[in-house]
C-alpha cells in the first residue's frame, strides 16, 4: 500500500507496465549546500527506490537537477537563485551548479545512497521546455505579455481543478494573492510563468519565439518527466513543500498540454523539523552534514557519523516530521551499532547441526517475524516498523551466537531465510552500511590476537590493558562459552 496524496488515501501499489516502474523525484536547487533536511528526503525516496528494486520492478528513477529558473520568490519575482550566487561570486551559473551538484552527490554517497538512472539537468532542456510553453499556448492555456508566457489558471480551472494535490480551491487563492501583486503583468496574481522575459542584467538567457529569456521553475520537471518516464507514469515525489506551487502547477501544465493526469502516485515527505520547525536554508536553522559529521555547529554536542544520521531518519516513517536532538541522535547510534553488530555476526554465521529438536512455538514466531518485515515495508514503506521487526530477528541472532539458542530448533531452512531476512533488509533496502575507518580490520584483529595470548597465559594486567584499547577503538570484547568475539561498543 502506498500513501497517494492526490486521493488523500492508501492504494494498492500498481504500476501502469509491469515490471517497470517510473519514478520522478524532485532534486536540488544547485545554488547551495544540501541541508540536512533535504538530505532527508532524498533517504526517504532511496529506500523506496531500494525496495521497488528489491520487489522486482524494473525502475527507472529519475531525480532532476534544477539549474535555472527557481527565482528567490516561488510568485515568480526575485533573481534566479543560481544567477545571484554567480552574479556575487563573478563566476559563471554553470560553476555554481557545477560545485553545488558535485557536494551533492558526495554527501549522497556518504549516505550510501544509489545515484538516480537518468539525472537530467534543466539547463539541457530549453529546448524541450519552450516548446511545451508553445503548446500550451496553442491549447488557449497560456498567454504572452511582453516576452513572458503565463499559465492561465483561471481557464484551466473551468475545466480542471487547479488545487486537487494541495487541496486548495481557486477562489481561496484569488482572494489571498489578490493584494500582493497590484502592479503585476499577469491576468490573474495566481497565474505562474511558463517562460520568463530575461532582464538586461539576468545572465542565464536562451532565445526563444517570444525573445531572450528563462524558463519558470515548473516547467522542467513536467517536461523531463515526460521526456523520461512519458506522459502518465507511475510515482512523482519530493518534500511536503513542493506540493504547492510546484506539484499543482506540474499537473495544470501536463493535463493543459497532453489531456493527461501525469502521475499515479504522487510521493511527499514530511519535513526534518528543528525545535519543531522546519529546517530551512532561509530560516537560519539548517545544519550542513559535514557540519555533523564533525559535531561544529553549535546545537551539536558531538560528531554523528553518516549511519547514525541515516538510521535516526529511518526510525520515523517518511510522512511523519521528525525533529532533530541530540538525545535522538545517540539513541540513535546505539541502534545503528546494535544492528550492525547484528549484520557481523549473521554475515559469518552459517548452519549447525547441532543436537537441538525443532521447536514449533519458536518457528512460528520466527516465521511471522520474517514476515512482517516485508509487511511493514509494504505497509507505505514504513521502515520505523521494518526496523522494529529486524531487532526482533536480531534477538533470535543474538541467541544462536550465545548458544543459547540451538539451530535445530529453527531448523536449516528457516535458519537460512532468517539469515537472508537480515542481510537483504538492513543492508540492500535500508543501506546500512559497516563503516570503519581505514585500517580497522588489521587493528582489531591485531589486537584481538594479543588479547587471546594474555589471556591464554593468565596475564590478567595485560588483558585489561588490551581490552581498553580495545574499547578506546569503539570495540568491546566478548568473552563467551566456547570462543571469544568483539562487537561495535553499543555504550
Ligand atoms: P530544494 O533544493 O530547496 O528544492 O530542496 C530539495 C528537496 O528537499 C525538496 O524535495 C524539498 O522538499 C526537500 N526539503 C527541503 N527542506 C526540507 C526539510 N526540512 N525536511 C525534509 N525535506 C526538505
Ligand atoms: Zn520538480
Amino acid at each position: 500500500m502506498v500513501y497517494n496524496s492526490l486521493s488523500g488515501k492508501k492504494e494498492v501499489f500498481e504500476p501502469l507496465n509491469p515490471p517497470f516502474v517510473g519514478m520522478y523525484v524532485c532534486g536540488p536547487t544547485v545554488y547551495s549546500d544540501v541541508h540536512l533536511g533535504n538530505v532527508r528526503t532524498f533517504v526517504s525516496f532511496d529506500v523506496i527506490y531500494r525496495y521497488l528494486l528489491h520487489l522486482g520492478y524494473k525502475v527507472r528513477y529519475v531525480r532532476n537537477i534544477t539549474d535555472v529558473g527557481h527565482l528567490e520568490n516561488d510568485a515568480d519575482e526575485g533573481e534566479d537563485k543560481i544567477g545571484k550566487k554567480a552574479r556575487l561570486e563573478n563566476l559563471e551559473p554553470m560553476e555554481i551548479a557545477q560545485r553545488y551538484a558535485n557536494g551533492f552527490h558526495e554527501v549522497l554517497q556518504q549516505f550510501n545512497l544509489l545515484p538516480p538512472s537518468i539525472e537530467p539537468a534543466a539547463t539541457g532542456h530549453i529546448v524541450e521546455q519552450i516548446a511545451m510553453a508553445q503548446k500550451l499556448l496553442d491549447n488557449g492555456l497560456a498567454y504572452e505579455v511582453n516576452g513572458s508566457v503565463y499559465f492561465d489558471v483561471t481557464k484551466y480551472n473551468q475545466n480542471h481543478h487547479y488545487g486537487k494535490l494541495s487541496k486548495r480551491n481557486i477562489e481561496e487563492m484569488m482572494e489571498s494573492g489578490r493584494e500582493l501583486a497590484a502592479q503585476d503583468e499577469k491576468r490573474n496574481p495566481i497565474d505562474f510563468a511558463l517562460w520568463k522575459k530575461a532582464s538586461p542584467v539576468h545572465i542565464m538567457r536562451w532565445p526563444s519565439p517570444w525573445g531572450e529569456g528563462f524558463p519558470g521553475w515548473h516547467l522542467e520537471c513536467s517536461v523531463m518527466g515526460q521526456k523520461y518516464l512519458g506522459e502518465t507514469f507511475d510515482i512523482h515525489g519530493g518534500g511536503m513543500d513542493l506540493k504547492f506551487p510546484h506539484h499543482e502547477c506540474e499537473i495544470a501544465q501536463s493535463v493543459g498540454a497532453y489531456g493527461k493526469d501525469p502521475v499515479r502516485y504522487w510521493l511527499h515527505t514530511n519535513m526534518l523539523t528543528v525545535n519543531g520547525q522546519k529546517m530551512s536554508k532561509s530560516l537560519g536553522n539548517s545544519f550542513l552534514p559535514h557540519e555533523l559529521f564533525a559535531g561544529s555547529h553549535p546545537l551539536l554536542d558531538e560528531a554523528y557519523s553518516p549511519m547514525t544520521v541515516k538510521f535516526f531518519m529511518l526510525q520515523s516513517h517518511y510522512s511523519s516530521t521528525l525533529d532533530f536532538s541530540n538525545e535522538a541522535l545517540k539513541a540513535a547510534r546505539k541502534g545503528y551499532k546494535r544492528m550492525i553488530n547484528g549484520l557481523r555476526v549473521i554475515r559469518k554465521m552459517t548452519w549447525q547441526d547441532d543436537d537441538g529438536q525443532p521447536n514449533e512455538a519458536l518457528q512460528n514466531q520466527v516465521e511471522k517475524q520474517i514476515a512482517a518485515c516485508t509487511s511493514a515495508m509494504n505497509d507505505d514503506f514504513n521502515t520505523a516498523l521494518t526496523i522494529g521487526q529486524l531487532f526482533n530477528l536480531l534477538k533470535k541472532i543474538n541467541s544462536l551466537h550465545s548458544g543459547q539458542l540451538k539451530f535445530g530448533e529453527l531448523g536449516e531452512d528457516l535458519f537460512n531465510r532468517l539469515k537472508q531476512t537480515y542481510m537483504t533488509f538492513v543492508e540492500d533496502i535500508l543501506g546500512l552500511i559497516e563503516e570503519k575507518p581505514a585500517g580497522f580490520d588489521e587493528l582489531v584483529e591485531a589486537l584481538m590476537t594479543l588479547y587471546r595470548e594474555a589471556k591464554h597465559a593468565k596475564d590478567w594486567p595485560r588483558v585489561d590493558e588490551i581490552r581498553a584499547a580495545l574499547k578506546e577503538n569503539g570495540v568491546v570484547v566478548k568473552d563467551m562459552k566456547d570462543k571469544i568475539d568483539w562487537a561495535y561498543d553499543e555504550s
